[in-house]
């Protein structure tokens, strides 16, 4: 994206972000940073949500995510390094270092020492957080930065010209030199604007819900196929 000089004249801010998730805060941080003025329009109310607290908003950040997190003197915000799941000393057996869908990655076979393009110390290392406490230390440094941000006003619709875009929120109308789609992967910005989405029909749905289970400790650790389907369990406070 472009950095256009200062807000033209009729536009009320130079930036509009459409959903304050990870990404879409992380923006405004970054633009904030630069002396952009951003506003960010939030669907949801409050970033409190059994979805995203502690348990199903459990996240591992990957080194590239902590980083970046390190980079900008919030890592120590998203947790304590105490926390971290893992070391990059050597153990005799295998250690549990994340996943991706389900593959699970051994602490052991990771050279860290070899990633010379990154920063040394504990950017190196990833770590567990939550999708609550991330969006909260990325919404108060929004705000220290002079970011606006309205929550319980979720983008509707979008009309582009020349000069930028006009953003609705509802009945609420903004104006701007641009609108950044961060509303996730079903996105009205997308849409609106028209762009293609390429890619293949889902083949499975994955439900998200949070129960009491009986005499859970006859359930092994880890990813298990089943005939009707798939199913986790995981260490509570570890995202699987
Ligand atoms: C079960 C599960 C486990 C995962 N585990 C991991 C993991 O361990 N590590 C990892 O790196 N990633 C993980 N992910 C992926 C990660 O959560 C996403 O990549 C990340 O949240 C994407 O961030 P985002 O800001 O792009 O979108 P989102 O987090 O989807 O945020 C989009 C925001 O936009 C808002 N919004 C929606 N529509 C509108 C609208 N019309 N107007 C305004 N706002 C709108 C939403 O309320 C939301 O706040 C997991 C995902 C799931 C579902």
């Amino acid at each position: 994206m472009q950095r256009r000089e200062g807000a033209r004249a009729g536009n009320d801010f130079e930036v509009v972000i459409a959903g304050a998730g990870p990404v879409g805060l992380f923006l405004a941080c970054e633009l904030g940073l630069a002396g952009v003025s951003v506003l960010v329009l939030e669907r949801d109310a409050t970033t409190a949500s059994p979805r995203k607290g502690p348990g199903l908003g459990m996240r591992g950040l990957n080194t590239a995510a902590v980083e970046a997190f390190y980079r900008r003197g919030l890592l120590d915000s998203l947790f304590d390094p105490r926390e971290r799941a893992w070391t990059v000393e050597a153990t005799a057996s295998f250690q549990y270092a994340g996943n991706f869908a389900g593959i699970a990655l051994d602490a052991n076979r990771l050279r860290p020492a070899r990633w010379t393009y990154k920063l040394p110390g504990p950017a190196l290392l990833p770590g567990t957080s939550d999708l609550e406490r991330i969006e909260g230390v990325l919404s108060g440094r929004a705000r220290e930065l002079g970011v606006a941000i309205e929550r319980g006003a979720g983008v509707t619709g979008l009309v582009q010209d020349d000069e930028g875009v006009t953003v609705s929120a509802g009945a609420r109308s903004v104006r701007a030199g641009w609108l950044v789609g961060c509303d996730g992967g079903r996105s009205v910005v997308r849409k609106s604007a028209g762009f293609e989405f390429v890619g293949s029909d889902a083949t499975c749905a994955g439900y998200v819900f949070r129960g009491a289970l009986g005499g859970p400790g006859r359930l092994s650790p880890g990813f298990h196929r089943t005939p009707r389907g798939l199913y986790v369990v995981g260490d509570s406070g570890r995202s699987m």
